[in-house]
C-alpha cells in the first residue's frame, strides 16, 4: 500500500521534503504554493495521512503536532514543549548549559539598565538576540557598541519586533566558520543527516543583514566523520538527554546551528525544523529512504541509518527587490522553464502566488531555491548559476559567492 505523507508548510524547504519524501510515497503539502505540485488548501487537521511532517517553526511552537498526535496521528515533528528551544532562546540557553553543550557565554534582560551595564562589561564582537521569534531576523552581530546600545534598547522597547524581542539574550561574540548539522531524533536516539553550510547575510562576502538564509551548500569539506561524531556526541546527544530529563519526547528534526572555533564546535542556536535553505542541499543528497526514516522517528524507533550520495549540492536563492527589509512582491516570474533544464538543477518553489493566468509571481522575500547536483561542489556551483542566469524578474537578486570558498579545514 502506498504511504501517503502530509507536509505542512509552504516554502523552498517543504517542496524539496515534498519531492523527496515523493520518492517513496504519495505527498500533499498544506498550504504548499502553486509552485508545488500537490498543494491543499484543507488543514493538516483534515486530512487522512499515514504521516505528517511539519516544516516550519511557527505551528510546531503552536503545538501542531500535539493536537495532530492528539488525533492519534503518526507526526514527525516535536510538540510545544520541545518546540521552545526555537520559540525562547534563553530557554534554548538554560537547556544547553544543563547539558553541558559547548556554547557562546550569554546573559539575558528584560530591563534596559541592566541590559546596558552588561555591554559595558563587553569588548571585540556583541551579539543581542530577541528571545522569541522573529523570521530569522532577530540577531545582530556588530563591532559597534553603539549599534549594540540602539538595537537592546529598540527590542526591548518592542519598537524592533514586538513582543518577541521583550527579553533580549546578550551573547558572546564567536568567530569561525559555520556549520549546520540536522539530526533526526526518535525521543532516545539521534542520527545526523549530511552537513551543510548556510549563508545568512544578504550581501557577497557576508555584507548587510541576516536574512532566513541566501544560500547553502553539502557536504562541507571540514565537517569530516570526527567532527560529525563529536557534534553528535558533545551537542545533539546530551541536548536530547536534557530534554529527557525534562520529560520531553522530542521526535522531530534537532537542527545545530555550529560554529567552528579555535576551541572547538560551539552550539550557537537550535532550531526545532529542517533548516531552510539547508534541506534543500541536504535531502537531494539522500541515497536512503526518507519516508521510513521520519516514520522511524516518528514512531520513537529509529533502526535505519540514513546514506548519501558522494555528489555534491549548491542552492542559491533568488530574492525579490527589497529583501530582507521590504521585499515586493507581484512581478512575473521569467525564465523558470530554461532554469529547470539545466543539467542537475531542481529549482525550488518558495515565495510565490500564481496571477489570474495562472503564471507564477513573486510572493515573499525568498522567491526560488535553485539547486543542483553534480560529482563535486564546483560543478553543483557552476549549474546553480548557469540555472541562476536563466532567470528573471524586475529586482531579482542572488548572492554571487554561494560556495565559492568551501570551508576545508578549521583554523
Ligand atoms: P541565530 O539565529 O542564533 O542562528 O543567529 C543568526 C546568525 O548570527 C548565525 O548564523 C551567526 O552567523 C550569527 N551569530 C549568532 N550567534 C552568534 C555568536 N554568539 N557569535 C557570532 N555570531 C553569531
Amino acid at each position: 500500500m502506498t504511504t501517503r505523507v502530509c507536509v505542512v508548510g509552504s516554502g523552498g524547504r517543504e517542496h524539496a521534503l515534498a519531492q523527496v519524501l515523493g520518492r517513496h510515497a504519495q505527498v500533499v503539502v498544506t498550504p504548499g504554493n502553486p509552485g508545488i505540485e500537490g498543494s491543499t488548501d484543507r488543514p493538516a487537521t483534515e486530512i487522512d495521512a499515514d504521516l505528517y511532517v511539519i516544516g516550519p517553526e511557527v505551528p510546531l511552537v503552536e503545538g501542531l503536532a500535539d493536537r495532530l498526535r492528539d488525533q492519534g496521528r503518526l507526526v514527525f515533528g516535536p510538540g510545544a514543549d520541545g518546540a521552545r528551544l526555537e520559540g525562547s532562546k534563553a530557554w534554548m540557553k538554560e537547556v544547553l548549559v544543563d547539558a553541558g553543550v559547548p556554547t557562546a557565554g550569554h546573559a539575558t534582560f528584560d530591563q534596559l539598565a541592566p541590559a546596558l551595564d552588561h555591554l559595558d562589561t563587553m569588548d571585540g564582537l556583541y551579539v543581542i538576540k530577541t528571545d522569541g521569534l522573529a523570521g530569522g531576523k532577530g540577531v545582530l552581530v556588530t563591532e559597534s557598541r553603539p549599534e549594540a546600545r540602539q538595537a537592546v534598547a529598540d527590542y526591548l522597547s518592542g519598537a524592533a519586533f514586538g513582543a518577541s524581542g521583550a527579553t533580549v539574550v546578550i551573547e558572546e561574540g564567536l568567530r569561525g566558520p559555520e556549520l549546520s548539522v540536522l539530526a533526526v531524533c526518535d525521543g532516545q536516539r539521534a542520527v545526523a543527516l549530511a552537513p551543510a553550510q548556510d549563508f545568512k547575510r544578504v550581501g557577497d562576502g557576508d555584507e548587510g543583514p541576516n536574512t532566513g538564509g541566501m544560500g547553502a551548500y553539502s557536504p562541507v569539506p571540514a565537517a569530516d566523520a570526527a567532527l560529525m561524531g563529536e557534534v553528535m556526541e558533545r551537542a545533539v546527544t546530551p541536548t536530547l538527554a536534557a530534554l529527557r530529563a525534562r520529560g520531553i519526547d522530542y521526535r522531530g528534526v534537532l537542527y545545530a546551528g555550529l560554529m567552528l572555533t579555535a576551541d572547538g564546535p560551539k552550539v550557537i542556536e537550535y532550531n526545532v525544523r529542517f533548516g531552510d535553505p539547508e534541506t534543500q542541499v541536504v535531502l537531494p543528497r539522500m541515497a536512503s529512504d526518507l519516508v521510513e526514516l521520519l516514520a522511524q522517528a516518528a514512531a520513537g524507533d529509529i533502526r535505519v541509518e540514513p546514506v548519501f550520495v558522494d555528489d555534491a549540492a549548491v542552492t542559491v536563492v533568488a530574492a525579490a527587490e527589497g529583501y530582507p527589509r521590504q521585499p515586493r512582491t507581484g512581478d512575473l516570474i521569467e525564465g523558470l522553464g530554461a532554469a529547470r533544464r539545466v543539467e542537475g538543477v531542481t529549482v525550488f518553489c518558495a515565495g510565490v502566488a500564481a496571477d489570474p493566468d495562472g503564471r507564477l509571481v513573486t510572493a515573499g522575500g525568498r522567491v526560488l531555491d535553485v539547486t543542483a547536483v553534480g560529482p563535486d561542489l564546483a560543478t553543483a556551483r557552476q549549474r546553480a548559476y548557469q540555472a541562476v542566469a536563466c532567470l528573471h524578474w524586475p529586482g531579482m537578486h542572488v548572492r554571487t559567492d554561494i560556495a565559492s570558498n568551501p570551508t576545508k579545514e578549521i583554523t
